[in-house]
């Protein structure tokens, strides 16, 4: 009876809690407590709505600093419209504004105001804060366009100052009219001469005062300032008990778009329309995932990861009078009609974010596809790391990865034939910057590898590019084109010619074909990108059987990863000539030379499942999320990174992981929660049940999918969207005897026959 009376109550409670939205677990200020020497996820709390063209955070750092938003801050300087990726990246087309009372203050440096974490909320549709001075501000965000209500303390000084920052901006005040306009061009690269940022904005009361700041001179009652560097201030005389409503709007492409995308989306808004309508596309797009468990903080950092996750790459695309999407192209600054999207690394999110599209969000996978044609027919070349165009960051060429993942994942509504040509074409030629086209790659070719020190972190590039080819030949064997698939599939072998048996590690090779010497597996850098041999010997996604028999088989593998998990994390800062964050992020989570901070090595908790002893798989992914993930700001254990380390929790906690994407299968690993939900919009749905699942009970007993004993490490892509369900039986033990069949191994490009 009493039993029955605490089920009532928990469903209760359930419904409750689902009924104010799953949004509402999300916690923005996850990995915000970060700074330039150690991360905890670099991110900034992100007031938008999925895939925004436009996203806002409270400033706490001064302009131009990449850590805009860190929770150890203690004043807040703007409330600044951004399109930041990465702290390393930085930002472009910002614009901020800040409500000051008293006495007024234009230059950044100096506007900061006293706030605490205590007067703050924090959601993904509304930051508000009271700041130390009695100043009241509370934000949401639709697509492009912001609201924005002010409440000042009283009637000394209210203030209201826009920042059109650096780099060439105009602010231009219409007083009669209420409304501010004008234009930023600041941005860190990546951008044609003409891009521009054209901005509108309009105020609920009159304006008493105004003026501008050009450079660092002060112009009161100007209505115009158009220079390098340029700020415009507005003073309001608002009763008590009013609220001042600021309306901003910007565009890429013209300032007729942006008053376009303020009519649309807020003019005749409220602020608390525009942010139900924000809360609605949150629960919606979170919704396609649904968690039923009782472990409440477990659900925060998972809906908090899923949150990251659905923020990037951005829309860069805006919509026309028709509703039909276009674009301003930063690659060849014209106009063009279609979709782009941008502030990606791919070397980040090939690994898990694209894949979860590709499983979740297919529409946008599809956007997303169509996009990258259009780049390589604005540019050239396919992108690898765009904000918002070309930028020099990073190796590979994960941009294959991506198409060929949606197209054997069903994405077909997009030019294949374009991407073949564009594929085919970024595996033969240099670009500019290097991170685009293949860096090596004569030498990639003639020798199998690209030779160190003649490039720089060659051994990480060749094994990035023969997975590359991997890609490249399954998706054109899919188009039927067997001579490109054939071609490619061999030197997708490439990674062999860099494995030293001797040592059981991947190296780098000189041109005459020497190992690079002296040699030591905890030296980073040299050969290899942001990591050392430990991390990238397990690059061999397509062909880890492959990669298992250069080590001398399963069982040696398995050592090898047992020896990554235990061994002391010593290491040699090598090239880099200082101890980089990423190697004081792997000293500090303390799980021997793993590095989970930095994104090469996120996969290698599930070779195990292809060594066949996935009890091990299972025992480690759930050290790893319960050990290096809370939905705190210092949550995260290294750099959070377009959604990538979020989107290894969201799959892992849901039991599986796209170990090589642009295969159609996953590999399973530990379900974190009694029962998770996957709604397809395809209308199917499938569900992972765990029983007996507890903290301790990280072991997969049995499994059953859609009824039926299931003893692989892997599932289907197929079975997943086909619908249905998958039942595991949770335990303490581990169960040596499931999954240990030559059957039960993942895919690999080398057949697996024996253990
Ligand atoms: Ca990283």
């Amino acid at each position: 009876m009493k039993r029955v009376f605490v089920l009532i109550l928990l469903s209760l409670f359930v419904k409750t809690v689902s009924a104010s939205g799953l949004v509402d677990y999300v916690n923005p200020l996850m990995g915000t407590e970060s700074t330039y020497s150690f991360s905890h996820g670099n991110t900034y709390p992100a007031v938008a709505v999925p895939w925004g063209l436009n996203f806002w955070s409270p400033q706490t750092g001064e302009n131009r600093n990449g850590w805009m938003y860190a929770s150890t801050d203690t004043v807040i300087r703007g409330f600044k419209q951004t399109h930041q990726p990465s702290p390393w990246i930085n930002d472009y087309a910002v614009l901020s504004v800040m409500p000051l009372s008293g006495e007024l203050k234009l230059n950044h440096k100096d506007r900061g105001v006293g706030f605490s974490h205590n007067n703050e909320e924090v959601h993904p549709y509304l930051y508000s804060v009271t700041m130390d001075n009695g100043v009241k501000v509370a934000l949401t965000a639709s697509r492009t366009s912001s609201v924005m209500e002010v409440e000042y303390p009283s009637l000394d000084g209210q203030y209201f100052v826009i920042d059109a920052q650096h780099g060439g901006c105009k602010v231009d005040i219409d007083q009669m009219r209420r409304r501010v306009t004008g234009y930023v061009k600041n941005h860190n690269g990546g951008v044609p001469a003409n891009f521009t940022n054209y901005y509108v904005m309009e105020f609920s009361h009159p304006i008493a005062e105004k003026g501008v700041m050009i450079n660092d001179f002060l112009f009161a009652g100007r209505s115009v300032g158009e220079h390098d560097r340029v700020c415009g201030y507005l003073r309001f005389i608002i009763p008590e008990g009013e609220k001042l409503t600021v309306k901003i709007s910007s565009s890429f492409i013209s300032p007729e778009q942006a008053q376009l995308n303020f009519s649309r989306e807020v003019k005749n808004k409220s602020f608390d329309e525009v942010k139900e309508s924000s809360v609605s596309q949150w629960n919606s797009l979170l919704g396609r995932i649904v968690v039923e468990d009782d472990d409440e903080e477990a659900k925060q950092t998972f809906y908090s990861c899923l949150y990251r996750v659905l923020l990037f790459p951005r829309e860069f695309y805006e919509y026309d009078a028709d509703e039909a999407p276009f674009y301003y192209s930063p690659y060849d600054g014209e106009i063009h009609d279609g979709y782009m999207y941008t502030d990606n690394g791919f070397w980040d999110t090939f690994r898990a974010v694209h894949p979860l599209f590709t499983l979740l969000y297919p529409e946008v996978s599809e956007r997303v596809m169509q996009s990258l044609v259009n780049v390589y027919s604005e540019s050239g070349f396919l992108p690898e790391w765009a904000s918002p165009g070309h930028r020099g960051c990073m190796i590979g060429n994960n941009s294959l990865s991506l198409i060929a993942d949606a197209y054997v994942k069903g994405i077909r509504g997009f030019d294949t034939e374009k991407a073949l040509q564009a594929m085919v074409h970024q595996t033969e030629t240099q670009g500019e910057p290097l991170s685009v086209g293949r860096n090596g790659y004569q030498e990639y070719f003639s020798l199998g590898y690209v030779p160190y020190p003649d490039y720089y972190e060659a051994t990480a590039k060749t094994l990035e590019y023969a997975y590359a080819d991997w890609c490249l030949s399954a998706f054109a064997s899919e188009l039927g084109r067997a001579d490109i698939a054939s071609d490619y599939e061999s030197t997708s072998y490439n990674y062999r010619n860099l494995f030293d048996k001797s040592y059981g590690f991947m190296r780098g090779k000189t041109r005459s074909g020497e190992w690079v010497f002296p040699f030591s597996p905890e030296e980073w850098g040299g050969p290899f990108t942001e990591g050392s041999s430990w991390h990238y010997t397990w690059s061999v996604m397509h062909d880890v059987e492959g990669l298992s028999q250069l080590m001398g088989g399963h069982e040696n593998m398995t050592f090898l990863l047992d020896s990554m998990f235990n061994a002391p994390p010593l290491f040699n800062y090598g090239t880099y000539g200082f101890v980089i964050h990423e190697i004081a992020e792997m000293v500090a989570l303390d799980m021997g030379q793993y590095a989970h901070g930095n994104q090469p090595v996120q996969h290698a908790a599930y070779l195990y499942d292809y060594t066949l002893s996935p009890w091990k798989t299972q025992y480690h992914v759930r050290e790893i999320m319960d050990r290096l993930y809370k939905p705190t700001p210092d949550g995260y254990c290294g750099d959070e990174d377009n959604g990538q380390t979020s989107a290894w929790y969201v799959f892992s906690a849901m039991g599986f992981y796209p170990v090589c994407p642009g295969r159609a299968e996953y590999a399973i690993g530990s379900p974190l929660f009694d029962k998770v939900t996957l709604n397809m919009p395809t209308g199917k749905s499938f569900t992972i049940f765990a029983a007996e699942n507890k903290a301790e009970n990280v072991y997969i007993n049995s499994a059953k999918l859609n009824q039926k004993r299931y003893t692989k490490n892997y599932i289907l892509h197929s079975d997943i969207v086909n619908g249905g369900e998958i039942k595991f039986e949770m335990s303490n033990k581990p169960n040596l005897k499931r999954g240990v069949e030559v059957t039960d191994a993942p895919t690999s490009l080398t057949k697996v026959s024996k253990k």
